[in-house]
């Protein structure tokens, strides 16, 4: 076991915490924890989304820095007679990657842990075997034998449903394997972000912000945007990386290790190009890796907060991850340090003039 250092330990409670959509306060918690030594002020929106503001001069351009707080889990829908739970994805579930997977019940009583029921094979014909279980048919096993007794144990429908995963420090100790990167990284980045310009003298006003609810629509992006009204707008997140078997580059073409993506083009936004190349051009001149990529069957934070008020330019830097919206995935922390890097030397070089200059391009 790999003795976690400051970052490590952050990443760890990042990623540990639970907090799918609508029910993201432990997260916020975590969140809130690590960035307010470096904030001037913590608000939050009527949703739940935590902004910590970080004055480089009064005045200054606004720039928000937006990593999103919920992961994806499931929701108690229904308790049977029997004490098995019915539920309800919430964020998008391959139910291939769902079957004998451990998880935690949050209740008004405390944790229960859970696993999602499956056949063994020895019951199953031939030609069960080769389909896939539909999700509406899955529930979860808490070892209750009824009813009452799971009732009894705090569990209501409502009750968010987390994966559980162990924290962990691959044998190349660049590779970390979590629970809910998707989007805990992009916490942790908005938070180093304001790290990282402490004492460092710009004419800027930073937002480190943790959107709530962007699994089920980018919707937390939307209120926490419209309160910042900011003039800059970045969205960081994972992305997908396509360096395993079976994905073609074509699917996918970015490397673990090789640098932050930038997103030129998704479901939900078209990159500011004015942005875009201040971005690049920066890597650029201090020989900090990226990738460029796009994503036609996704979308970042950055869709919402482009659109809000009169307009937003905006962008997603995101990091090459495994296994995305599942029980585990995995990056590299070295695209996450240089992400934080690049942001950090782009907000340097920002000031009103360069952002007026790059709005219009
Ligand atoms: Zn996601």
């Amino acid at each position: 076991m790999v003795k976690l250092d400051e970052t490590l330990t952050m990443l760890k409670e990042l990623t540990d915490a639970k907090g799918i959509p609508g029910n993201e306060r432990e997260v916020r918690e975590v969140m809130r924890k690590y960035i307010e030594p470096f904030a001037d002020e913590i608000t939050n929106d009527g949703l739940g989304s935590l902004i910590a503001k970080k004055v480089g001069k009064e005045g200054g351009p606004k720039i928000m820095v937006a990593g999103h707080l919920d992961e994806v889990g499931f929701m108690i829908t229904q308790i049977d007679d029997k004490g098995f739970l019915r539920f309800q994805p919430v964020g998008g579930w391959w139910g291939q990657v769902m079957l004998a997977q451990r998880v935690t019940i949050v209740t008004r009583k405390g944790d229960v842990t859970g696993i999602i029921g499956s056949k063994p094979p020895h019951i199953l014909s031939a030609e069960a075997r080769k389909k896939p279980v539909e999700i509406k048919d899955m529930f979860i096993d808490i070892g209750a034998s009824s009813r009452e007794e799971a009732t009894e144990w705090g569990i209501r429908p409502g009750d968010m449903v987390v994966p559980y995963f162990e924290f962990t420090v691959m044998n190349n100790e660049k590779m970390l394997l979590a629970k809910a990167w998707d989007n805990r990284i992009g916490c942790a980045i908005a938070i180093d972000v304001l790290r990282q310009l402490k004492g460092v003298d710009h004419p800027n006003v930073v937002y480190g912000v943790g959107n709530v609810q962007e699994e089920v629509g980018l919707r937390g992006a939307k209120t926490a945007t419209y309160k910042i009204q900011p003039d800059i707008g970045f969205a960081v997140d994972v992305g997908i990386a396509g360096d395993t078997p079976g994905i073609s580059e074509r699917e996918a073409m970015s490397k673990m290790g090789k640098g932050p993506q930038v997103v030129v083009y998704d479901a939900s936004l078209v990159a500011h190009k004015g942005l875009r190349d201040l971005v690049t051009d920066t890597a650029d001149e201090l020989n900090i890796p990226y990738q460029f990529e796009s994503i036609p069957g996704g979308g970042t934070d950055a869709g919402s907060i482009h659109l809000t008020h009169n307009g937003v330019p905006a962008m997603a830097i995101t990091i090459a991850t495994r296994y995305i919206h599942s029980h585990a995935a995995m990056l590299h922390r070295d695209d996450y340090e240089n992400a934080v890097k690049l942001i950090v030397e782009v907000i340097k070089r920002l000031d009103r003039e360069t952002v007026d200059k790059i709005t219009f391009e």
